[in-house]
């Protein structure tokens, strides 16, 4: 149970499962400032997926924020960010996000290694894209055998052999997702340990890649050991899902990896926004913590009205 003040001072009492559900993907400095404007307003019940990879993490000294004498740790501000927003009933998922799918009563499923949960609008703070593994040929051959979507390509290789590069839980559902259209999956963690288990059915090698290659679309993977494995599609899914990935498995409109939006931080998709350093412009604290208040108010205005 959770209460409210009216405009009048009287308290009006709404209970938990009455209320609409907000879902904000990160807890930098993006997602934390969103989620105290949407957890004061009482709009909403608000939680936060995260598996704490700030990149502020790893800022030592910070010396351009407001409010400190002297120079901080990101670190510190993260925890203290956590702790105010823990203090407001804002819920903690410490997980990682794998997937955001649309339903078709136009609200927001949220796939993670526990689970699904459905939200009534999300914000995705989930910081600045991720960086392609430094593989030759990896490129070169980006839309001829190279995806970075499962869901989205695995429609171009049905019943053909793909590898997915990765050695995470995101990895692995991606491989999942293949598995059901392609003749073979096989996972490559490039010189990593598997995260967990290998899914039944998919293959993994550990060997360190050194190439991506073919002629006018890949056909094999090499290895530094110099052996090799025939493949038509390579899909690449390194580290957690990013934003450009959750971007792309949603519709969403993004440009060279930044999620694009409007002034409210809206993006093309109703009901979902953007804010911070996926959002391009000045990857600072201060614009992320901005973007995550004007990202709140508009979330709070859309889940009043649907
Ligand atoms: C070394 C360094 C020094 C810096 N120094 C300064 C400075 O002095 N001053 C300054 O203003 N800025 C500084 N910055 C920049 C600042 O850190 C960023 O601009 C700011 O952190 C962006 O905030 P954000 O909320 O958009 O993203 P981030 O802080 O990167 O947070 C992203 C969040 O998304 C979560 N996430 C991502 N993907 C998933 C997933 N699939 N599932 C679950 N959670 C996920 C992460 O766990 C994290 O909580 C520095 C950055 C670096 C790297």
């Amino acid at each position: 149970m959770t209460s409210q003040r009216g405009t009048k001072g009287n308290t009006i009492r709404k209970e938990r499962s009455e209320m609409k559900k907000a879902l904000i993907i990160g807890s930098g400095p993006a997602g934390i400032s969103a989620s105290l404007y949407l957890a004061r307003s009482g709009t909403a019940e608000v939680t936060i997926i995260t598996n704490g990879k700030s990149s502020l993490e790893k800022a030592e000294k910070i010396e351009n924020y407001f409010g400190f004498a002297g120079p901080v740790s990101g670190k510190e501000l993260l925890r203290n960010g956590r702790a105010g927003a823990e203090r407001l009933g804002v819920r903690f998922h410490d997980t990682e996000l794998l997937e955001l799918n649309i339903t078709p009563s136009l609200s927001f499923e949220a796939v993670t290694p526990d689970g699904r949960e459905t939200f009534d609008a999300v914000l995705i703070a989930a910081g600045a894209a991720r960086k392609a593994p430094p593989i030759k040929g990896l490129k070169e051959f980006e839309g001829r055998g190279i995806s970075y979507c499962a869901v989205c390509d695995a429609f171009f290789y049905r019943g053909k052999p793909v590898a997915v590069i990765g050695s995470g839980e995101y990895a692995m559902h991606e491989a999942v997702t293949l598995l059901q259209t392609s003749s073979s999956v096989t996972v490559l963690t490039n010189g990593e340990e598997p995260a967990g288990s290998i899914p039944e059915g998919i293959g993994y090698r550990t060997g360190k890649i050194s190439e991506i290659a073919g002629d006018s679309k890949v056909h094999s993977v090499l290895f530094e050991d110099g052996s090799s494995l025939s493949v038509e599609g390579v899909f690449v899914a390194v580290g957690a899902a990013g934003s450009d990935d959750i971007a792309r498995k949603t519709g969403i409109a993004s440009d060279s990896g930044k999620i694009i939006t409007d002034s409210g931080m809206a993006t093309n998709v109703p009901g979902i926004y953007a804010a911070g350093d996926c959002t391009g412009g000045l990857m600072q604290i201060s614009k992320a913590v901005s973007d995550g208040a004007i990202a709140a108010m508009s979330m709070i205005r859309f889940l009043k009205n649907n």
